[in-house]
């Protein structure tokens, strides 16, 4: 198989076709009509086998993951995901692998109604850059900047999932597999949000004119909200016994365990947002329509940095030391 087959492979399989691309793949870039008043949202990321993902994860769980990281950037800053740039890395011309992959990359395009519109293709170490187009009404994009003493923090959905997946397969020696071979599922709602992390457009749509300052969360929660008070100023208290955690995560850990994953655990893939308390109303009754939990988690307030407080409301100074572990036995960020 050569460049020029793989590359065929790929736009035979994003079908989909977006009245705003007057030009997709094929020519030497994309002409894309971006609609008058908005402004273009772009971010990027990659993913390097070894680093970001364990060798043997499933080609088509590549293709959703390099997209669904880069929608969740475009959904915490807010925007409307449009259109979408895919530069592979392969170690060689396979086929079969480009051909998973792109299945489940188109899955989730299609599913935000994403036009892949262009890429690169070359030869390499395994690696997947992924570049996300969309627009926000000018102006009405949501940053980390705009946090303001007083607000209150929400987190959406569930925290420490992913992490908890990762660490189930790392123990059980199923992430040194050889490539390809399909590892057992020991968990699968906690393997789900690992290898099909749903990125929160909607979420972020929805809280456009409302929060004051967006984050997805993907280096673990703490380290996130941090980037929110550094760049806004400001100073966060969040309160561990609000921390939203799933059933299945219970299920498998314990309750400490399960605040750790929840504080320090990366990939969840969740918005943090902060928003005036008085509109805190107005965002369950959003998110109720969403059919997506938004739980209030702490509260921001003057200074600096990030303060987790027990059920009494005290500073917990000293986390328990396997929390910081978690912090670091991740397979990356991006
Ligand atoms: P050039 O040499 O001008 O960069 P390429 O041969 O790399 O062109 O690519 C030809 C066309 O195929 C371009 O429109 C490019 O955007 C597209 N393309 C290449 N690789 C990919 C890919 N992995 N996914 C989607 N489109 C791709
Ligand atoms: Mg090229």
């Amino acid at each position: 198989m050569m460049e020029f087959d793989l590359i065929d492979a790929i736009r035979a399989r994003a079908g989909r076709r977006r009245g705003d691309v007057a030009l997709g793949i094929g020519d030497d870039a994309a002409l894309l009509e971006v609609p008058a008043g908005r402004q273009l949202v772009a971010c990027t990321d990659t993913m390097v086998a070894g680093v970001h993902f364990l060798a043997g994860t499933a080609a088509e769980d590549l293709g959703w993951k390099s997209l669904a990281v880069n929608l969740s950037d475009l959904a915490a800053m807010g925007a409307d995901p449009a259109w979408a740039l895919l530069s592979l890395t392969l170690p060689e011309a396979d086929g079969g692998f480009v051909d998973r992959f792109a299945e489940g990359f188109v899955e989730l395009a299609a599913a935000h109604g994403v036009a892949l519109v262009g890429g690169d293709t070359t030869q390499g170490p395994l690696s997947i850059t992924v570049t996300a187009l969309g627009t926000v009404p000018h102006g009405g994009a949501l940053m980390r900047g705009g946090a303001r003493a007083g607000d209150a923090v929400f987190v959406t959905g569930t925290l420490g999932d992913a992490a908890a997946a990762l660490r189930l397969l790392r123990d059980s020696g199923l992430g040194t597999r050889a490539s390809g071979e399909q590892p057992p599922v020991p968990q699968p709602i906690l393997f789900e949000r690992l290898s099909r992390p749903k990125p929160r457009v909607a979420a972020g749509q929805t809280l456009r004119g409302v929060a004051s300052a967006c984050i997805d969360v993907s280096d673990g929660l703490l380290a996130d909200l941090a980037h929110v008070c550094r760049a806004s100023g400001v100073a966060a208290e969040v309160d561990i016994e609000a921390l939203p955690v799933s059933a299945a995560l219970l299920a498998a850990f314990d309750k400490v365990a399960c605040r750790g994953f929840a504080l320090s655990g990366g990939d969840d893939y969740e918005l943090c947002f902060t928003a005036p308390p008085e509109r805190g109303a107005e965002i369950a009754s959003a998110f109720e329509r969403l059919g997506l939990r938004a739980s209030r988690i702490g509260r921001i307030g003057t200074g600096e940095g990030v303060r987790v407080l027990d059920a009494e409301g005290n500073p917990i100074d000293t986390l328990p030391a396997g929390w910081q572990h978690f912090a670091t036995s991740r397979a990356g960020s991006e």
